[in-house]
């Protein structure tokens, strides 16, 4: 199967989510490859780092890519796939990638399903992914091939190493955009990504008060990692929304994920349940968290992390 992963950058840095793409498209294409396609004014250094993972790396460069614009994605897009035939097209579910895959989608003609957390290609191509905010699974048999998936980010973290070559496509836009790129707008605390992060102090409503997070943000760093929450403490606007791990926020799989005072409702823990380690601190020992535990606590945090964080210090 030949699978095309469409790479996403922004401020001059490659979208982790690329390489992911890249990750399944190794595990499904069987003794076909994993294409990867860039698209901008200069993307020879992501075209780079892409090519570690990729059989083959296509370059679709054009001053007037060098902001992304729906319409004239999907237009050197549809080009390259016209021309080459891909089985898959893999893009990542993100606001960029699910602005232009349904449109791309619709031109190609061909099915698409989104936010696709499994692929499966042993008898035609089978997706799961989560329906009504993540309270249902759905398997769904796509009806034919060639066929765009958007991918969730965080789920395909680990890969091969492949080595591939990289192409100039020789693709140039065939119009001019309908839409001026003007301006990005920074959000205002968007500096931690949590889907990155190796280490993760989650805390939920038992942490009472926003005052009560610099208690988590100095045990983070103690560690090295950095601070996320359940919704409730998002909902409260003590952590911004990008700190938010479960069904509506982000999907995580750190090496070591620290629960405090954090219930372990299902959506909560669909966001976090692949992490390495988990350990939970919750006073309640029926809290549904120590069912996904490696390692559980029954004890009040505000016991046990003052402790922790003390014993830290000592090493
Ligand atoms: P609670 O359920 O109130 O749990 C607090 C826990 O802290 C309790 O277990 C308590 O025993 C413990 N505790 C209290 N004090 C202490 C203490 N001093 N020491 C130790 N433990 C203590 N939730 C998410 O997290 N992410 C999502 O993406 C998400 N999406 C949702 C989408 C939908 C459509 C819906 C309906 C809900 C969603 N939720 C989500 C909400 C979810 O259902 C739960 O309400 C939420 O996860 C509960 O958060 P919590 O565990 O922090 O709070």
């Amino acid at each position: 199967m030949k699978v095309f992963c469409v790479a996403e950058y922004r401020f001059e840095e490659l979208n982790p989510l690329s390489i992911e793409l890249l990750n399944l498209a190794n595990q499904i294409k069987g003794d076909g490859t994993a294409e990867a396609v860039v698209i901008g004014k200069d993307v020879g250094k992501y075209a780079e780092e892409l090519a570690k993972y990729a059989d083959k790396v296509w370059k679709v460069e054009d001053d007037s890519l060098e902001n992304y614009t729906p319409d004239l994605y999907v237009d050197v897009l549809l080009q390259l796939a016209e021309r080459e035939k891909p089985d898959l097209i893999l893009i990542g579910n993100t606001a960029q990638g699910g602005e232009f895959a349904p449109y791309l989608a619709a031109k190609m003609n061909v099915p698409i399903a989104t936010d696709v957390v499994a692929v499966d290609v042993s008898d035609g191509v089978k997706v799961s992914r989560y329906l009504m905010q993540g309270k249902l699974m759905v398997d769904l048999k796509l009806k034919s091939t060639p066929a765009v998936l958007t991918i969730r980010q965080g789920v395909f973290k680990e890969g091969p190493e492949v080595g591939g070559e990289i192409v100039d496509a020789g693709i140039k836009p065939s119009k001019e955009s309908r839409r001026k790129f003007v301006s990005y707008i920074e959000p205002e605390v968007g500096e931690v990504d949590i889907t990155q992060a190796d280490i993760i102090v989650s805390v939920g409503r038992g942490i009472e008060d926003a005052s009560n997070i610099e208690l988590a943000e100095e045990l983070a760093e103690l560690l090295g990692g950095v601070v996320a929450g359940s919704r409730p403490v998002i909902d409260n606007g003590w952590l911004p929304k990008d700190r938010q791990v479960g069904i509506s926020g982000k999907v995580v799989k750190p090496k070591l994920y620290l629960a405090l005072g954090i219930s372990g409702a299902f959506q909560h823990i669909m966001g976090m349940k692949d992490s390495e380690l988990i350990i939970a601190i919750n006073k309640d020992p029926e809290a549904p968290i120590f069912g996904v535990a490696h390692y559980g606590v029954v004890a009040d945090l505000f016991e046990v992390v003052p402790e922790l964080i003390e014993k830290l210090k000592e090493i």
